[in-house]
């Protein structure tokens, strides 16, 4: 089992799905965790039911986020793991993509991380030491028709990661993306019955992904088995690429 005792760690977006298993798959390897959320009572509802303490956060605000990253840093006296995974996903073929569609998907799942990540660094450079995973996804890597935005969103998410892993090598900080494939959450709660055996069938693998398996792989990056890996996107999606 991975031992991530004496790390503190911050999840994005941990009030459901991915980012609660993985705040949830850090607390059980050992780490003190704050998981964030955009409403403060449902934040703290989730984490109080996976041990970790819980903010309200909306990381389209870049204040905020520096604000909450920087008074978690200064709690807890330092910052090993920052996991931005808070992301939505609305579909839309090229026709009919929105103005607001475009600008909520990129404010979120692009602006947001780049938050994210940004205020980490800062947070980490003083004692040149920590870990950092955002989530992309197959599609960002991939393509997927009607998916053109998000698409967008998590090409540009996965080259946060590479440029920020180049960026801070050299400072101690390690910076990957997983790419996970379709998981079984409330983002992809709205895809058909039929889309879902679809994408089973096409998974070598047979079936789904869980968010417990997602956060499995996370839960590797941030620690020291990890150690000389960095600026890499993990698939986590059962093959379904290959
Ligand atoms: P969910 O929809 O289950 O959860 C999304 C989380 O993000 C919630 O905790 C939500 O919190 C939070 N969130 C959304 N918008 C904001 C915001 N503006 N500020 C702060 N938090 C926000 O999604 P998943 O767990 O499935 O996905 C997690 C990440 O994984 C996303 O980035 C997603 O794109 C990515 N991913 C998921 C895949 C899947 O198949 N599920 C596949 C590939 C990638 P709240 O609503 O409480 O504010």
């Amino acid at each position: 089992m991975t031992d991530l005792s004496g790390r503190v760690a911050l999840v994005t977006g941990g009030t459901r799905g991915i980012g609660l298993a993985t705040a949830r798959a850090l607390v059980e390897a050992g780490a003190t965790v704050v998981l964030t959320g955009r409403d403060e009572a449902r934040a703290k509802e989730a984490a109080a039911s996976v041990g970790a303490s819980g903010l309200a956060l909306d990381v389209t605000d870049a204040k905020a986020v520096s604000t909450v990253v920087r008074g978690v840093a200064k709690e807890h006296g330092k910052l090993d793991i920052v996991v931005a995974n808070a992301g939505i996903m609305e579909d839309a073929l090229l026709g009919m993509i929105k103005e607001e569609l475009v600008d909520t998907t990129l404010s979120t799942n692009v602006a947001g991380t780049l938050h994210t990540v940004q205020a980490a660094a800062r947070a980490m450079l003083r004692k040149k030491t920590g870990s950092i995973v955002v989530l992309a996804s197959i599609v960002g890597e991939h393509g997927s028709a009607g998916q053109t935005v998000y698409a967008a969103s998590k090409a540009a998410v996965a080259n946060i990661a590479r440029s920020a892993a180049k960026e801070l090598g050299r400072s101690g900080i390690r910076v990957n993306a997983v790419a996970p494939g379709v998981i079984e959450t409330d983002l992809t709660a709205g895809l058909s019955e039929d889309a879902k055996a679809e994408n089973a069938g096409k998974t070598p693998l047979g079936r789904l992904g869980r968010a417990e398996e997602v956060a499995n792989a996370i839960r590797f990056l941030v620690s020291d088995e990890a150690s000389f890996i960095t600026g890499q996107v993990l698939g986590v999606d059962g093959g379904l690429v290959l």
